[in-house]
């Protein structure tokens, strides 16, 4: 029995992860969920779950969660009882509970990008001093991290990364300009949470997932590409030093990746029953990405090439830019704006200390909302 921590078990993906679960009664326990937002749900879970410990975040709301002890989220991913914490909570949240789980030993499969995005390097030198595995769940990097499986590092040449190109990929500028939060939050291929859909649509996810990438696979920042493939089934590519290229395909369901990151290095037949049919498929495209039209991606990767805390701002600036978004107060095209005026504002710290990181976020957070 493997015992599981699940962060942010109300969310999409830890959701998915508890259908994963509940497919493997014998092999599983889940032993702490937290959620923050849907109680209702969380309630239910615990009711079929029945883990020992449930987090409801800080400040306990609602009725109590019977017969469950009350924990903070840094206190359930270092328990004693836990093996795998399962990060699925979204933005800033899941930095200190994954350094909680690091610095205890824990194996994390980590969901939450930013995480790495914020604190790439102190959380990746943790988990090396300590040797904690950190599996990824993100699509992309479970595509990578099982093409890799086998190779040298030094053997790799270039990683690629697909986009699908989220909703808006034939868009011109002036239609991107008027595009409402309505339109932005239907995704053509994923089911995914609020955020991460609307950084899907501006491209901004898969910049942040440039910096996730290099820190997961230790691979520099000019040798990681990104290339549009609508139909979301070759999740990432692997080219190699000898031109041979190594691809992960599969129909698009994050219960996938989700089960690779909980079976590892077991791979198991699972809740992910469809298989493809090629000749129905027919053709794959390729795009280059247009960085003038999803500007999101340079202003990423010019935040990655400075390091230092520049990456934290480009997460924080970049929340707060989705949330004005949603709530109608700036334009889609203002997302990147903003980030990158926040960024230009910003004087970054070099060999940053999770404090300067926290610092950061708190400076660029409250930056970015007076400015806009
Ligand atoms: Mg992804």
């Amino acid at each position: 029995m493997k015992r599981l921590a699940i962060l942010g078990s109300t969310g999409s993906i830890g959701r998915q992860t508890l259908e994963v679960v509940r497919a493997f009664p014998d092999r599983f326990q889940v032993v702490a969920l937290t959620g923050r937002r849907n109680l209702t749900l969380l309630k239910a879970q615990v009711r079929e779950f029945k883990p020992k410990l449930v987090s409801t975040g800080s400040g306990v709301r609602g009725e109590r969660m019977s017969r469950a002890s009350h924990l903070s989220m840094e206190e359930i991913a270092a328990h004693p009882d836990v093996e795998l914490v399962v990060v699925a909570t979204a933005g800033k949240a899941g930095l200190g509970p994954t350094l909680a789980a690091i610095r205890a030993g824990k194996t994390v499969a980590l969901a939450n990008k930013e995480v790495l995005v914020m604190a790439g390097e102190v959380v990746t030198a943790e988990a090396k001093r300590l040797g904690v595995e950190i599996l990824p769940i993100d699509s992309e990097h479970s595509a990578i991290w099982q093409c890799l499986r086998g190779e040298e590092k030094k053997d790799i040449a270039r990683l690629i990364l697909t986009a699908s190109g989220g909703p808006f990929r034939s868009r011109t500028i002036k239609q991107l300009a008027g595009v409402t939060p309505a339109e932005a939050l239907k995704h053509p291929t994923w089911q995914m949470g609020t955020k991460v859909t609307i950084d899907s649509a501006t491209l901004m996810n898969k910049g942040m997932e440039i910096i996730e990438a290099h820190w997961l696979f230790g691979v520099p920042f000019d040798r990681i590409e990104v290339v549009i493939h609508h139909q979301s089934i070759i999740h990432s590519m692997v080219e190699f030093v000898d031109g041979s290229t190594k691809a992960q395909l599969s129909l698009p369901d994050m219960r996938l990746p989700i089960q690779y990151a909980l079976t590892y290095p077991e791979r198991w037949e699972g809740v992910f029953r469809s298989r493809m049919d090629f000749g129905k498929i027919g053709s794959f495209n390729f795009e280059a990405v247009d960085l003038d039209r999803f500007p999101c991606l340079r202003i990423a990767r010019e935040a990655a090439e400075k390091g230092g805390t520049y990456p934290a701002v480009l997460c924080a600036a970049d929340e707060v830019a989705v949330e004005l978004f949603l709530a109608k107060k700036i334009g889609f095209l203002d997302i990147g704006r903003l980030v990158e005026k926040i960024l230009e504002r910003h004087s970054g710290v070099s060999q940053p200390s999770l404090q300067d990181i926290i610092a950061a976020d708190t400076w660029a957070r409250d930056a970015a909302r007076a400015g806009f």
